[in-house]
């Protein structure tokens, strides 16, 4: 995406080495990427990472102790937040309950001068798009939280802003209310084509709803990317750890061939892929998902080139649409599969013994 190029109805944004320092304490620890123009982009990370602080920064509320941050191109570090055009949306609606939802969906409209019939005009489109026309002369009182926080995006989205940005916008609803915002927000996203920059501490709502995954820890981003190369791919074992289940194994590298490490595990040779060129004698976490590991059948599997290890069935636990069981390998680890529950499928249960197979392919070094 060309720097500059405000043609397009989203706005692209650049953070360069950004930090934020307060008395002592560091909330943001140099963080640099970009986010392209009409992006969904969220910041994912456990509470006290940086992504309030961060955001807040990309809005002007605070400005970074050290960095810059660019909005089309341009330094807007000394530009104040009404002048940057950005909506915002946070979890406390925060809507005034003195006014009814048109005057709170057109008060940014009113505080840039725009004349009242335009003013009706913009409220009323907005609030099409939130899917709430004919809601203007109620109050926020009279909506339920959903309503009103629909209420909150309608007004941050009237006055055409190029960039949105939204902190935990549905951590207070529940979860299925949260579904229902979510594909809601998705649909906004591809009518509006500007950008959006969100903020949330849950996996799921970022892996459904992202373009790409800012993953932060401790003021710091520990990977980005699109949903499913992180959850396939992540390079680290933070990450490994905090989007979705993993199994961790420590193994001592042996040898590394085009992108496949061969890694002893108490004498059992485990293959993995990895981006990184670890030495031999090295010692190295190997992680893969609990619904990648399977248990072996020994027709197709016979002489494949998967990594397996025996084990023994330590937990078997029926969970509805899927099957989870612990099991212990014979070498000493523990270990958590996960198989799609069907009549068709055998379970296993306690005390069993079996042998488990999964793909060189899903077991990547951290
Ligand atoms: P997140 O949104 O990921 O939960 P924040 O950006 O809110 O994280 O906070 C990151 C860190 O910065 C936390 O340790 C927090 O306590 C600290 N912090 C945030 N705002 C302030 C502030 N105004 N004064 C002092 N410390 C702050
Ligand atoms: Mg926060």
């Amino acid at each position: 995406m060309p720097q500059g190029d405000i043609g397009d109805r989203g706005a692209s944004v650049l953070l360069a080495k950004l930090e934020k320092t307060y008395a002592g304490v560091t909330a943001v620890a140099g963080v640099s990427f970009d986010i392209q123009s009409g992006e969904f982009l969220t910041l994912l990370g456990p509470s006290g990472s940086g992504k309030t602080t961060t955001l807040m920064m990309i809005a002007g509320f605070e400005s970074p102790t050290v960095g810059d941050i660019r909005i089309d191109g341009a330094s807007v570090v000394a530009v104040p937040p009404y002048r940057r055009n950005i909506g915002m949306v946070f979890q406390s609606y925060a809507l005034f309950p003195h006014l009814t939802v048109a005057e709170n969906v057109g008060f940014p409209l009113k505080q840039r001068g725009v004349p009242k019939a335009e003013r009706a005009r913009l409220v009323g489109e907005a609030l099409e798009l939130v899917r709430l026309p004919g809601y203007g002369g109620r109050y926020p009182r009279q909506l339920s939280g959903g309503q009103q926080q629909r209420v909150a995006v309608a007004r941050a989205i009237v006055f055409r802003p190029r960039l949105l940005l939204l902190d935990e916008p549905l951590g207070a609803l529940d979860k299925q209310l949260r579904e229902n915002l979510q594909i809601e927000m998705r649909r906004l996203h591809a009518e509006l084509g500007i950008t959006f920059v969100l903020v949330t501490h849950d996996q799921d709502e970022a892996l459904t709803m992202s373009d790409r995954i800012a993953i932060m820890n401790e003021g710091k981003v520990a990977q980005i990317g699109r949903p499913e190369d992180i959850y396939d791919r992540p390079s680290n074992r933070f990450v490994a750890g905090f989007i979705g289940q993993s199994n961790f194994l420590s193994a001592v590298v042996c040898g590394v061939d085009n992108g496949v490490v061969v890694s002893n595990y108490k004498g059992i040779l485990l293959r993995a892929v990895t981006s990184l060129r670890p030495s031999v004698g090295a010692e190295v976490i190997l992680t893969t998902r609990p619904e990648r590991l399977r248990f072996a059948d020994s027709v197709s599997d016979s002489g494949s080139t998967d990594n397996r290890l025996a084990v023994t069935v330590t937990e078997a636990v029926f969970a509805g649409e899927r099957c989870r069981y612990v099991v212990k390998a014979d070498a000493g680890i523990t270990m958590v599969l996960t198989e799609a529950s069907s009549a068709v499928i055998r379970r296993r249960v306690v005390g069993e013994h079996a042998e488990i197979v999964w793909s060189v392919a899903d077991t990547i070094l951290v």
